[in-house]
């Protein structure tokens, strides 16, 4: 395997039939922590979206021919590529998407992770074989690639999200083609280097970074030949994208946006708690789809909670991803920064009160947010209702289990849910009645392959990674076979 360094695994054209593709027309990638532009890559058009579905339209039969080891094998040279790289990968990721270098590389490795399991899922899968219905015939279900997938991604993420949509199409005997988001391309650029160098065919997957992104995705929405759609991002953007899946009828997967609560009971290990706090809201500086974006405590615990937390984010260091021991780094962009500020002054203005942070720490750049700790937050506020997508704490109270629950379920969204409890009988309770696809119980970290990475109501449809993830990218065929006496 090839040893790489950051430059030559900076690739700025589009990935189309195993080539580089370049365009006159370009866009620039900046560093969010310094504002440098590091590149200057391809501007993909929807003429070149489909030619991408075409190529991969065609490379359709010779790779679902494969035998499952032999598409196994391939998959796994690949993980062995990346995880040789994750260095240079992790450094690439953090200089355009601002995540510290240390984070960086657990996202490689995470994003690496649906390779290899989809790898030995390829292997493993198999249909049924039904009950006799007459001697002289047998009904089988067989799991067949469901044709040629689209995906398109978003920039918090910039490797994983992608891993987890291709390795299991892949896996399945699909070919695909993916739009990166325009802020982070560069990371799944280099992944389509090593993709190369490992052996995957010409075709098989196909990488359109682009500043089009909505004349492109019509492209790999609406496109005849497409089969499955698969989004990671905005429920706004979900909602477009599955309308327009509609008109073809082409099978998609939604991974939406969230509005996790994590509760702090009475009877909760405070130490414990604060800390699994801490992790579940500031990794990638709260820009997680699974983020921690309402706090809801116990009457008789918070006055204790907010000064735990008042020491703990006094402790977090804040600076650009390449220096050591930093906590997170910038925002992505100036209107993360706009966003979070205008949710903070609109919940001061309606009484909320800021405890520690607030501000942007221009000493270090523009898009640099200090550790924030709002107290007083109320159901009714747009920071309680919307997406923070940056490291703000918002504090609400509650007085009641019954209330706790009512709080957190009093959302469209139903992605992610964390509570902290001792009591086993209310954990029992509260497990049942919260509603999210994923619930961390007095754990803040709740991501990894064997999970089934689901959301409910509007935050998604569909599941990614875990033993169900493959089967979303195929078709069943119940097969009859009759006269054979
Ligand atoms: P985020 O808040 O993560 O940027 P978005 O839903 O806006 O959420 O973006 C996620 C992905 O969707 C990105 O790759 C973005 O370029 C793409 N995207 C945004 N708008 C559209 C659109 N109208 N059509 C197709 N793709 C879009």
């Amino acid at each position: 395997m090839l040893q790489h360094t950051v430059r030559s695994l900076l690739k700025v054209d589009a990935f189309v039939d195993g080539n580089w593709i370049p365009s006159e027309q370009r866009f620039s990638v900046y560093n969010p922590a310094t504002g440098e532009t590091i590149a200057e890559v391809c501007d993909a058009d929807p003429a070149l979206a489909e030619r991408a579905v075409e190529v991969a339209y065609k490379a359709l039969p010779a790779w679902q021919a494969k035998t499952a080891k032999q598409r196994a094998d391939l998959l796994r040279a690949w993980y062995q590529a990346i995880m040789v790289n994750k260095q240079v990968l992790g450094e690439l990721m953090s200089s355009e998407q601002g995540k510290p270098i240390a984070e960086a590389i657990g996202e490689i490795e995470y994003g690496a992770s649906f390779i290899d399991w989809f790898a030995g899922e390829a292997e493993r899968h198999h249909g049924e074989l039904l009950a006799r219905s007459a001697d002289d015939k047998r009904s089988w279900i067989s799991k067949q690639p469901i044709g040629v997938c689209t995906a398109i991604t978003p920039w918090n993420f910039p490797n994983a999200m992608i891993t987890r949509k291709v390795a299991p199409a892949l896996a399945a005997g699909c070919t695909i083609v993916v739009k990166p988001a325009q802020l982070t391309p560069l990371s799944a650029l280099a992944l389509m280097q090593l993709a190369a160098e490992a052996g995957i065919p010409h075709g098989v997957i196909n990488m359109l970074p682009t500043s089009q992104a909505k004349a492109v995705g019509k492209v790999l929405t609406e496109h005849p030949n497409v089969r499955k759609f698969s989004f990671t991002g905005s429920t706004a953007i979900g909602k477009q994208l599955m309308a327009q899946c509609s008109s073809g009828m082409k099978k998609v997967s939604m991974e939406l946006g969230g509005n996790a609560a994590f509760i702090i009971f009475d009877d909760a290990d405070l130490d414990l708690a604060v800390e699994q706090l801490l992790a579940a809201k500031f990794r990638n500086a709260g820009q997680t789809c699974i983020a921690v974006n309402r706090v809801l405590v116990h009457d008789a615990v918070i006055a204790e909670v907010e000064q735990r937390l008042i020491t703990a984010l006094s402790k977090l260091k804040v600076g650009a991803g390449h220096e050591q021991g930093v906590d997170y780094g910038p925002l992505i962009n100036q209107e993360a920064i706009d966003k979070a500020q205008l949710l903070q002054q609109q919940a001061i203005d309606a009484g909320a009160e800021v405890l520690c942070g607030g501000k942007v720490l221009q000493q270090l750049g523009p898009l640099f947010y200090a550790p924030t700790l709002l107290s007083n937050v109320t159901a009714t506020m747009a920071i309680s209702q919307q997406e923070i997508f940056a490291p703000i704490l918002a504090l609400q109270r509650f007085s009641s289990e019954a209330e706790a629950i009512a709080l957190a379920n009093d959302t469209p969204f139903g992605l992610a849910g964390y509570f902290c409890s001792n009591d086993y009988r209310r954990i029992g309770r509260v497990a049942e009645q919260l509603q999210c696809g994923m619930l961390g119980i007095n754990v803040g970290i709740i991501s990894q392959v064997y999970n089934a990475f689901a959301g409910i109501k509007e935050s998604g449809i569909g599941i990614e990674g875990s033993s169900f993830g493959l089967a979303e990218y195929q078709v069943t065929k119940t097969i009859t076979l009759g006269g054979f006496t």
